[in-house]
């Protein structure tokens, strides 16, 4: 890669290192290049570690140069998004709240990065604790879309898909709660994935929704993918959720082959709302899996309309349960009071922007006496219905296959109604609230020039088949390999 020049994918740029046709010094040095000349325009970053990126760059081209590389990811430039803790390196949520605080220590899957020699380049931007759709609501500013710089990114994980997409990264991690990984994927024409829930450790993530969150990559392609999934999964002892299951080699799954494989298409995805070009590309998509000598056949999932309400009972009211430790005494921002009370509500109240006010309303009303059983206690049965009915669904078929996403890419300031941004929504939540693998991958563009996104969802760890289903998607597609032209 020459200074500038489009992305390649980690898989390549590993090659590359053995060969010695770059290194990681050259690659990091293009990525801080890229990151100078475009992020003041599409505000992808909220914090770049240059200093660290290139000495972690350095000794990984001295590992390369010893024939002792830690292994694939060994030099690739990878960026954050800003609630995975980072020692010594700010840590903010895309929140004034906690503007200053500076995390102690790594989150285990950042330490698992640095173990596997990945060169971190800074932090990147979102919805305010990841709190949204389109990353219009960080604190801090919003970020653009760099296939239109007019539109929004998607969120939450906006900052980390945009940098994929401009080129400013060659990976990234996101946050996925409720589709915070596949739908700014979706939008800007990247593969994203978010794993089994407790797949990856959280520990270290700055919780949102606690059943819900899990932490996974966005990247270029399916490969790596696969790649950063190897290095980031996998049991954690300080997460009492994460999954102690062995993990398997999703490098080694990949084929281009889906012979054999059911697929399932549901009906309720494809209802009114859903934007016609959009239908066609992800229809043209189950075509291509078809092809291929997958087996394809419909489906019903009647609960998938009662996804979205249930979701926000439950992710608003387990954010206003994590969200109370922000009290201005320990970390982050205080702002005096004339007693603790005082300060305590002035904090809170200067710390937190309007989305996150309001999710802290909404879950505390949800969960306070006399209305916990009709709203919170409803919302958990319903979840069990849709994860039963999702499991009876993938006990026919080994893979869902439907839209990321209602629409392309918005744009800013579009969904000022907080209930017409959380409608982009209604495809992600099921697999979310079911803890199901799912990935958003590239499967054509609008007319307007716009990256559509096909959902796939599988079985529970069964991130081997929704690779290989994805990654044979995409070798018989075009549309992974377009870039932005940025300039
Ligand atoms: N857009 C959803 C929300 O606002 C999902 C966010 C996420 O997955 N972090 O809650």
């Amino acid at each position: 890669m020459t200074t500038g020049a489009a992305a390649p994918s980690l898989a390549a740029l590993a090659a590359a290192y053995r060969d010695g046709a770059t290194t990681p010094t050259a690659v990091t040095e293009g990525c801080l290049g890229r990151i100078d000349r475009l992020d003041g325009r599409i505000g992808a970053y909220l914090a770049i570690t240059r200093d660290a990126a290139l000495a972690d760059a350095r000794a990984s081209e001295q590992r390369w140069r010893d024939g002792r590389p830690l292994g694939p990811l060994d030099g690739a430039p990878i960026a954050l998004k800003d609630v995975l803790c980072t020692r010594g390196v700010p840590t903010t949520c895309a929140s004034r709240i906690l503007e200053r605080f500076v995390p102690p220590y790594d989150a285990t899957v950042v330490a698992r990065l640095r173990a596997a020699g990945a060169v971190i380049l800074g932090k990147t931007n979102l919805d305010e604790f990841a709190m949204g759709s389109s990353t219009e609501h960080s604190a801090f500013h919003p970020t653009r879309n760099p296939w239109d710089l007019q539109r929004v990114p998607g969120g939450s994980s906006g900052g980390s898909a945009a940098a994929v997409a401009g080129g400013l990264a060659l990976a990234a991690l996101g946050t996925d709660t409720g589709g915070s990984i596949r739908q700014p994927a979706a939008f800007c024409g990247v593969v994203g994935l978010k794993p089994t829930y407790g797949r990856v450790s959280r520990y270290g993530l700055i919780a949102f929704a606690s059943s819900l969150d899990q932490v996974g990559p966005l990247a270029v392609d399916v490969r790596d993918a696969a790649l950063l999934l190897e290095v980031i999964a996998g049991h954690d002892p300080r997460d009492a959720t994460s999954v102690a299951a062995p993990v398997p080699d999703y490098t080694a799954a990949l084929g281009d082959d889906v012979r054999g494989l059911r697929v399932g298409v549901p009906d309720e995805y494809f209802i009114e709302g859903l934007d016609p070009e959009i239908e066609a590309a992800v229809r043209d998509a189950i075509a291509v899996l078809r092809d291929r000598g997958a087996a394809v056949e419909r489906l019903s999932l009647p609960t998938t309309g009662h996804g979205l309400a249930t979701y926000y009972v439950i992710a608003p009211a387990e954010a206003s349960s994590n969200l109370a430790r922000y009290d201005g005494v320990r970390y982050g921002l205080r702002v005096e009071g004339r007693d603790l009370i005082d300060m305590v509500s002035r904090t809170r109240a200067a710390g937190f922007g309007p989305e996150v006010k309001r999710r802290i309303m909404l879950g505390t009303y949800a969960l306070s006496a006399g209305y916990y059983e009709a709203y919170y206690g409803q919302a958990q049965k319903v979840r069990t219905l849709v994860r039963q009915e999702l499991d009876a669904a993938l006990a026919r078929v080994d893979v869902i296959a439907a839209p990321t996403t209602p629409g392309v890419a918005f744009e800013h300031g579009a969904k000022a109604d907080p209930l017409a941004m959380y409608l982009n929504d209604v495809f992600t939540i099921p697999a979310s609230i079911s803890g199901l693998p799912a990935i958003s991958v590239p499967c054509g563009f609008s007319g307007s020039g716009l990256p559509i996104g096909l959902q796939l969802i599988a079985r529970a760890l069964d991130e081997p088949t929704l690779l290989r289903a994805a990654h044979a998607y995409e070798r018989a597609t075009p549309w992974h390999a377009r870039r932005p032209a940025l300039g």
